[in-house]
């Protein structure tokens, strides 16, 4: 809930954006009253690892396996997030498009139309070899079936959909294969850090018309 100074902000700012057109980008903190962790606590420090790097993720099978051993356990919290009083408000005042950093789709399910996904979405998985994507839920059966041991084990929830396992839990672990070609270099659908920033490291959407028309959009008004 608001204090008095929060409405007497909130109140100033209704009313300079009222009669203007206005763009909203959203990150982590929108997400954490779905129960989706931030990068930060309340005193700045970094909650989790730092985010693995690309080229670490695409040449390190280890760092794949760690990877995915614990993304299997941070799935289901991002799969079963609700959309909040946020995110369900931002549908309401939308008329255009809406640009996000964040990767649980909850602005999508709350009714957002055109969302540009900046880094991507955690609800899909794309190949490095053969570049097919294919939906997150169906590469979590496969990661179930894989890995039963790992399927009633607590973790803690990280940011991003990544949890702080106990590396020992990794070296039983089997990584998911592509189900187009076989290959064992899956990744999540979402912006990796890269020591250089290069198109094709870019998530999908970045990719599609429709995204690209979106930006035109924004980069006109
Ligand atoms: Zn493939």
């Amino acid at each position: 809930m608001f204090d008095t100074a929060a409405h007497t902000h909130v109140d100033a700012l209704l009313q300079w954006m009222t009669g203007r057109s206005f763009v909203v980008l959203t990150g982590a903190g929108i997400s954490t009253s779905s129960g989706i962790p931030d990068y930060r606590d309340s005193d700045g420090v970094r909650r989790g690892r730092q985010p693995m790097m690309f080229q670490e993720f695409l040449n390190d099978p280890q760092a794949r396996r760690r990877y995915w051993a614990r993304a299997m356990l941070g799935w289901p919290r991002v799969r079963a997030a609700q959309p909040n009083a946020a995110d369900q408000a931002l549908a309401a005042l939308q008329r255009h498009g809406i640009i996000t950093q964040n990767v649980d789709t909850l602005h999508d399910q709350a009714g957002s139309q055109e969302v540009i996904e900046l880094h991507g979405s955690l609800h899909r998985v794309v190949c490095l070899d053969c570049h097919q994507r294919t939906e997150r839920d169906v590469i979590q059966l496969t990661l179930l079936a894989q890995n039963p041991y790992l399927a009633g084990v607590d973790a803690v929830q990280a940011p991003d959909g990544d949890t702080l396992l106990d590396p020992a839990f990794e070296e039983r672990f089997r990584v998911p294969l592509c189900p187009h070609c076989g290959g064992e270099r899956l990744k999540p659908d979402v912006v990796f850090l890269a020591k250089t920033s290069r198109l094709p490291l870019l998530p999908g959407p970045w990719l599609g018309s429709k995204t690209l028309r979106g930006c035109w959009w924004w980069a006109r008004h």
